[in-house]
C-alpha cells in the first residue's frame, strides 16, 4: 500500500522544506507540495521533521568479548536502534587467524539474519594479511558486498595487528575500492601500563583510563595516517575521543589525505570523571578509547562543526553491569569494554549539537546518516530523502522534553550510560523502505525483516540493484 506523509519538514543534509512525501514499494517515490494519491495511508507529521532515517556506523551486536557475550544482540540491538530514529547499521564481524575469512562473514549472517528489524551491513577485520587473505579479499567486495575493514592497533595479543598488516590492509584496499578503519590507540605502550599499573596494585576502574593515556590514541592516529598518505589509500579513524588523535586528523586532510574521523556521544558529553563513580560504577563508563579529561569536549564538538570529524558512531557495545561489567572488580582489566548507546545516538547530537548552536540541523543529518551513507557505499540509496532512495524515513519531534533512563530505553542491558539526562526531541515514527518499525513510540516491526544491505566501492554510489556503481560519489 502507498504511504502519503503530509505536512511535515524535510532536513536533509543540504536543504530544510516543506513537501509532501510519497511511498511506494518500499521507496521515495515523488515528493511535492500537492502531491494528492488516492487510496494511500495518510500519516499526518504537521510540526515534526522528516528526517533520512539514521545510518550507524559502528555497532557490536551479538559479539564475545574477553569471556562474555554483548547482552543486545541483532533482534534488540535493532529495536532499540529503530526507537533511537536509526535505520540501518553496519556491525563488525570479527575475524579469526588461520579461518577463511568467508566463514567469519557466515557466522554473521546466522547471527542477524532472523533477528534484525532494519537493514544492515557488516565492517570485516582484517588480523593479518597473508595469501589467503589477500586471495579472499576481491570476494569480499564483489561477492559479499563488505566494502570496509576494519584494523586494531590495540588489544594487544587479542585483536592487535602489526603495522605490516595494517600498511598491507591499507594498500589492498586502495586496489580493491575499500575504507580501511582503524582503532587507533598504540596497544604495545597500553599493554605495558596496563601490566604496571596492576602490579602497583591499582585496580580500580579509573585506571582503565589512566594506562590508555590520549598520547597513545594521537600517536597512533598519526601513525595510520602517515600509512595512509604512503599507501595512497583512504582512512577512517573509528571512535576518536581526544585533541591529539583530532589534531592528526585535521593535519592529514589539510595535507590532502583521504583521512576521515568519527566521534561517539559518550565523547561528546561524558568525562574521565565518570570513572571515579562510587561502589564500582566507574566500569559503567568503561569505553575503549577511555572517556577524557572535560576540555576534550570542546574540541570534538568544534571538530564535527568544521568537518575535520565527520561522522557520529554509537560503539554500541553493550553489558549487563550485574554480571558481565563486574567481572572487573579488583581488576580493571577484566572489565568488559563498552556501552549501550545505540538509541540514544541521533538524539543526543540533535539536543546537545542542534539545540544547543553547535551544529546546524543540516550538519546534524550529515553526521548521523547522509555523510556516512556516502563514506560506507550506501548514497543514495540510503542517507537521504530524494526520489529513488529507499523510504527509511524518521518522523521526529524536535520539541518533546525527555529523560534518558534505562527504566523506558528499549536495549536489553540494565543500565543506561546517559541516565537521568535531559535531551531535547524525539523520533515519534520510524519507517524502514516504507514499513513502519516504530508507530507513534510503539515497535511494530518485525524480528528478520531487516535486510543485509551490499555496498559499493569506496567513492561509488550503489544503485538499484544495489551492486553495480554508478558514478563516483562526491565524499
Ligand atoms: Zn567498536
Amino acid at each position: 500500500m502507498k504511504k502519503l506523509i503530509k505536512n511535515g519538514l524535510i532536513v536533509t543534509a543540504a536543504d530544510t522544506y516543506k513537501a509532501n512525501v510519497l511511498i511506494e514499494n518500499g521507496k521515495i517515490s515523488a515528493i511535492g507540495e500537492h502531491i494528492e494519491e488516492e487510496g494511500a495511508e495518510i500519516i499526518d507529521a504537521k510540526g515534526r521533521y522528516l528526517l533520512p532515517g539514521g545510518i550507524d556506523p559502528h555497532t557490536h551486536l551479538d559479539m564475545p568479548f574477553g569471556g562474555t557475550v554483548t547482552k543486545d544482540d541483532f533482534e534488540t540491538g535493532t529495536k532499540a536502534a529503530a526507537f533511537g530514529g536509526t535505520t540501518t547499521v553496519i556491525d563488525f564481524c570479527l575475524t579469526s587467524k588461520g579461518e577463511p575469512l568467508k566463514n567469519s562473514i557466515d557466522t554473521w549472517h546466522n547471527k542477524s539474519k532472523d533477528k534484525a528489524c532494519i537493514d544492515y551491513s557488516f565492517h570485516l577485520m582484517v588480523g593479518e594479511i597473508n595469501d589467503d587473505v589477500l586471495a579472499e579479499l576481491p570476494q569480499v567486495i564483489s561477492e559479499e558486498g563488505i566494502t570496509s575493514f576494519k584494523v586494531f592497533m590495540a588489544y594487544k595479543n587479542v585483536f592487535q595487528a602489526d603495522d605490516e598488516t595494517l600498511f598491507r590492509t591499507l594498500l589492498a584496499a586502495k586496489d580493491l575500492g575499500a575504507l580501511v578503519m582503524v582503532h587507533a590507540e598504540n596497544g604495545d605502550v597500553i599493554d605495558y601500563l596496563t601490566k604496571k599499573a596492576l602490579e602497583d596494585g591499582n585496580t580500580d576502574p579509573i585506571y582503565h583510563a589512566l594506562t590508555r593515556p590520549p598520547e597513545a590514541e594521537g600517536e597512533a592516529t598519526g601513525r595510520a595516517a602517515q600509512l595512509t598518505g604512503l599507501a595512497d589509500s583512504q582512512l577512517y579513524v573509528v571512535h576518536v575521543s581526544c585533541s591529539n588523535a583530532v589534531e592528526k586528523i585535521a593535519e592529514a586532510r589539510n595535507k590532502g589525505l583521504n583521512v576521515w574521523g568519527e566521534t561517539c556521544p559518550q565523547y561528546l558529553v561524558l568525562d574521565q570523571s565518570y570513572l571515579e563513580r562510587p561502589n564500582f560504577e566507574g566500569a559503567k563508563y568503561v569505553w575503549s578509547p577511555p572517556l577524557r579529561e572535560k576540555w576534550h569536549q570542546d574540541i570534538l564538538w568544534n571538530a564535527l562543526k568544521n568537518g575535520q570529524l565527520q561522522t557520529l558512531g554509537s560503539d554500541q557495545c553493550s553489558f549487563d553491569f550485574n554480571g558481565q561489567k563486574d567481572l572487573g572488580r579488583g581488576d580493571f582489566t577484566k572489565i568488559p569494554n563498552g556501552g549501550p548507546i545505540i538509541e540514544d545516538r541521533v538524539s543526543i547530537l540533535f539536543s546537545e549539537g542542534v539545540k544547543k548552536g553547535r551544529i546546524t540541523l543540516n550538519q546534524f543529518v550529515d553526521i548521523t546518516s547522509t555523510r556516512i551513507a556516502k563514506l560506507f557505499g550506501l548514497f543514495p540509496k540510503k542517507g537521504t530523502i530524494a526520489v529513488g532512495s529507499d523510504a527509511d524515513i524518521v518522523i521526529f519531534d524536535p520539541s518533546v522534553e525527555r529523560v534518558i533512563s534505562a527504566e523506558s530505553h528499549h536495549m536489553a542491558v540494565d543500565y543506561n550510560a546517559f541516565e537521568g539526562m535531559k535531551v531535547t526531541g524525539e523520533p515519534v515514527s520510524v519507517l524502514s523502505r516504507g514499513e513502519f518499525v516504530v508507530k507513534e513510540k510503539q515497535f511494530v516491526g518485525k524480528p528478520g525483516s531487516g535486510q543485509f544491505i551490499k555496498r559499493a566501492k569506496y567513492g561509488e554510489e550503489v544503485c538499484e540493484q544495489g551492486r553495480e556503481s554508478l558514478q563516483s560519489t562526491q565524499i
